[in-house]
């Protein structure tokens, strides 16, 4: 076996975010130890609430470049909610990143775990496998606050606008038929289900005609529409239907809350933010001061993201292997929620980070 390094770019930030990096990282390694001869090397870049408290900036310099230069980006959770711009704004360089680097794609898996906590009362909850694609870069983001691009008409009228543009979009679909295709290919429904409101907006309605264009490329993927608001009604009522969802940033960003709330919480919540050249990888949730340094938080969600930033890379560097150390570590987890070894204290478990973490690596 080739023995090589993938470089990481590692930004633990704040509160759990740092338990949470080196619970994953600690997985990943063990995983790739049994698996492939790959091993991760890291550039650990100071970032975060706490370091802005320490120097006055958000990342430390040169930060944003260095993340650009590794083969990936691992973030644990940025922010603390008593740390603020003097406009009241939280510190978010991670923001920059996914602007920088035009992390448009960004993945949310949602699945559903043998005795994890399921919100509905139908057994078919226990299929749920879904992943909702989230366009991350345009959208009615576009106009969020931190580009300051709102139109304000004295104290009378704010207009924000949704933008979606014919470039991101054709990358976004792409990146929907594709995933849906490798989907297929372990066994899930191969669909990609187009998520807009395209009766209604021309924004939308252009969305859905770019999503007609691409899907001409892609027969074997089944195709299928959605409007937004039925959507949000098709997730509560028969969400085990759904295979890949691909939306617009803001209608994105409201179902993937929703959707994570169905199989449990924002411990189970992982993300990837892929674009044309690297990609960032971290939990879904923050940096959760609340229960800080206190060993609740679950790490499953770091974990996850982690399997993602392993799939990414077989992709990247072409080293299969990698394949093989996130279905170990996937795989692992769903044992571990099937023998009832995985019970975190988010869901009423008596199993904190440390130990979720040290019965992982049993697993693996
Ligand atoms: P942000 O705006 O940065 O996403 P937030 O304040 O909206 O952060 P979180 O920090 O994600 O939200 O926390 C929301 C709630 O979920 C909190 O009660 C927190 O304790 C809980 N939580 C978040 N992540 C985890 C985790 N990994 N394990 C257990 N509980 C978590």
């Amino acid at each position: 076996m080739t023995q090589s390094k993938i470089r990481i770019a590692l930004i633990r930030g704040d509160g759990i975010g740092v338990d949470v990096s080196d619970a994953a990282l600690a997985v990943a390694e063990a995983a790739l130890g049994k698996t492939s001869g790959v091993r991760l090397s890291y550039n650990e870049i100071l970032a975060g609430a706490g370091y802005f408290t320490e120097t006055g900036r958000d990342i430390e310099p040169g930060g944003e470049e260095a993340a650009g230069k590794a083969d990936a980006i691992f973030l644990g959770a940025i922010g603390l909610p008593a740390i603020r711009h003097p406009d009241g704004t939280e510190i978010s360089p991670h923001l920059r990143l996914r602007d920088i680097y035009q992390l448009y794609a960004g993945i949310r898996p949602v699945r559903a775990y043998p005795n994890a906590p399921q919100r509905l009362a139908d057994p078919r909850a226990q299929e749920i496998d879904l992943v909702i694609l989230r366009e991350s870069t345009e959208g009615l983001f576009y106009s969020a606050a931190v580009h300051g691009r709102s139109e304000i008409i004295n104290n009378e009228e704010v207009r924000d606008v949704l933008r979606i543009t014919r470039a991101t979009t054709e990358k976004l679909h792409r990146f929907g038929f594709e995933l849906a295709r490798k989907r297929k290919a372990r066994g899930n429904k191969g669909r990609l289900t187009c998520v807009d409101k395209a009766n209604v907006f021309t924004s939308m309605a252009f969305f859905r005609r770019i999503y007609d264009e691409i899907a001409d490329q892609y027969d074997d993927v089944e195709t299928d529409y959605n409007y937004v608001d039925a959507q949000a009604l098709d997730l509560i009522r028969r969400p085990w239907d759904f295979d890949v969802l691909v939306t617009e940033n803001m209608f994105g960003d409201i179902l993937s809350d929703l959707a994570g709330g169905l199989v449990g919480g924002m411990g189970m919540a992982a993300c990837a933010e892929i674009g044309d050249e690297t990609g960032l990888f971290q939990p879904a949730h923050g940096s959760a001061p609340d229960i800080m340094g206190q060993d609740k938080a679950n790490p499953l969600a770091a974990i996850l993201s982690v399997v993602l930033m392993l799939e990414y890379l077989a992709d990247k560097t072409g080293q299969a292997s990698l394949l093989d150390s996130a279905s170990l570590i996937d795989a692992a987890i769903n044992r571990g929620f099937a023998d009832n070894r995985l019970r975190p204290v988010e869901f009423g478990g008596d199993m904190g980070t440390a130990a979720i973490t040290s019965e992982l690596l049993s697993l693996l």
